[in-house]
């Protein structure tokens, strides 16, 4: 620890983000960058604490006080090592992770935790822009072959931690690029997908076979698959999400969170897209349904789209603002969280519950939700719905019920034993087998998975 009362005489010092004027007019990542010597000194006002509680509740486990220290130290490609040992993505996860260290950080005692998340991203394009971050493939072949189903965070974490165990790993992946929801669901302005692209190419330069547009279970069998392959990893997503049925939910009008997602992200990509399909918030009364990080990734979309308004609904009671006793420190709070996106102009309110869409020749007008406090009724004026109300399970039509996996009580897939299906030789990662969760647990659950399986093979 290199400067034991740093934490005393320095202050925290974020970023920030690009002005809301400036950055509702493109797509580009909204958080900006400190310039070195800043970084350094947010790096010494770690603690070195006795227990730390950053490494207790980051999934992945990074060693947090280590990197901090070499950090301050000026050392960037040691940070980078003792970062990578932990985290196969760390510039994802330093752009997009809620960092569940910083709220457990002895420093958040007085609101004030050391900025790891910033950090992390800033040791992470450092090693990028010296060139200390090469392929590096394996010495030594096994022989036995892989099989990742799905190109997330979790497949692709599976298959770089195989493929360094030296088994041959083939990736496939449904859709026309990979990725997963890094790519075709969060937003570029919160990962700009050349990261995700300069990772692939490491990937595959260490030996990793990536094939898109293949939907196993239909583009090839599960048949072909378990023959061909010595060991299979699921790692598919919990892609099927919770729908509102109600009332009018055939009005055009009416979308799921990820349709506009998935959209934008492509048109961003130089996708072009049919205008009878394109869903613009252009002009419209957009109305996001659910609090969550999907509706308020839906919220930022629609401000660069350039909606007249946009409220967001929750059904849930506002939660407290800044302390809530349930969950007090170091647990994860469950406070009122407001994104970059909230502040670029939205309208939210909380104990809402809709009752039905309303409409107008099949077009969306309005809708209609009801307090759940008082019982009284209103109509929101709305052009365009978002449901954005969180996935239920993975997609069991196609590859899952072809294997005749089991499934848990929550329809995610279930283990026999870590990371272990019920079929031989099958494997499951992320949010297939945890139901919808973040992109740190999915890289977390990728690694269990390649060592489940490298112990299979082995
Ligand atoms: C809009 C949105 C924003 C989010 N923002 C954040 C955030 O800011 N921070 C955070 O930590 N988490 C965020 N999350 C959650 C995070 O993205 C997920 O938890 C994580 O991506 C899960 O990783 P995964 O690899 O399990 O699945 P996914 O990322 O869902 O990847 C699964 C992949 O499998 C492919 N696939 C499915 N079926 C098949 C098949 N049969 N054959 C071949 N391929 C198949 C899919 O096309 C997909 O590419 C967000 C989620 C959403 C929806």
């Amino acid at each position: 620890m290199g400067n034991p009362k740093a934490f005393l005489t320095i202050n925290r010092k974020e970023a920030g983000y690009r002005p809301v004027w400036e950055r509702i007019e493109d797509f580009g990542e909204v958080e900006q960058t400190l310039n070195n010597e800043d970084r350094i000194l947010q790096a010494s006002r770690c603690m070195d604490c006795g227990i730390p509680f950053c490494h207790w509740s980051c999934p992945v486990g990074n060693r947090m006080p280590e990197w901090q220290d070499a950090l301050y130290k000026g050392k960037w490609q040691e940070a980078y090592e003792m970062l990578a040992a932990t985290n196969n993505f760390p510039e994802f996860t330093g752009r997009v992770c809620p960092a569940l260290c910083e709220k457990s950080c002895v420093l958040n005692l007085q609101g004030a935790p050391v900025t790891i998340r910033e950090n992390e991203v800033a040791i992470a394009e450092h090693a990028f822009n010296e060139g200390y971050v090469k392929p590096n493939p394996p010495k030594k072949r096994t022989g036995k072959k892989v099989a990742v189903i799905g190109s997330g965070p979790a497949g692709l974490a599976a298959a770089d931690m195989l493929n360094r165990k030296g088994h041959k790993v083939t990736v496939y992946e449904k859709d026309e690029v990979l990725g997963g929801l890094l790519r075709l669901g969060i937003p570029d302005f919160k990962l700009n997908k050349k990261i995700i692209s300069r990772r692939l190419a490491l990937l595959e330069a260490e030996g990793i076979t990536f094939n898109v547009n293949v939907e196993v279970g239909k583009t090839i069998s599960t048949k072909e698959l378990l023959n061909k392959y010595d060991a299979v990893c699921i790692s598919i997503g919990a892609g099927k999400p919770r729908d509102l049925v109600v009332e009018g939910r055939d009005l055009k009008g009416v979308h799921f969170a990820l349709e506009l997602l998935q959209q934008q992200n492509r048109v961003v990509r130089g996708l072009d897209i049919p205008k009878e399909e394109r869903i613009s918030a252009e002009g419209k009364h957009v109305l996001v349904i659910g609090g969550g990080d999907t509706g308020s990734d839906c919220v930022g979309t629609s401000a660069r789209q350039k909606a007249a308004s946009i409220t967001q609904i929750e059904i849930l009671s506002m939660p407290p603002a800044d302390f809530n006793p349930d969950t007090p420190w170091p647990l994860w709070p469950n406070i009122l969280k407001t994104s970059s996106s909230h502040k670029e102009g939205a309208t939210r309110r909380w104990s809402l519950a809709t009752k039905r869409f309303v409409g107008e020749n099949g077009i969306l007008t309005g809708v209609e939700v009801a307090d759940t406090k008082t019982g009284e009724t209103e109509i929101i004026q709305a052009d365009l719905v978002f449901l954005s109300m969180g996935f239920v399970h993975p997609v069991h039509e196609g590859l899952l019920d072809a294997l005749a996996v089991t499934y848990d009580a929550r329809g995610n897939v279930a283990v026999t034993a870590p990371s272990k299906t019920s079929v031989e030789k099958v494997f499951v990662a992320g949010d297939a087998q945890s139901g919808a969760s973040l992109v740190v647990r999915a890289i977390d659950s990728g690694r269990k998975a390649a060592t489940a399986i490298h112990k299979y093979l082995s």
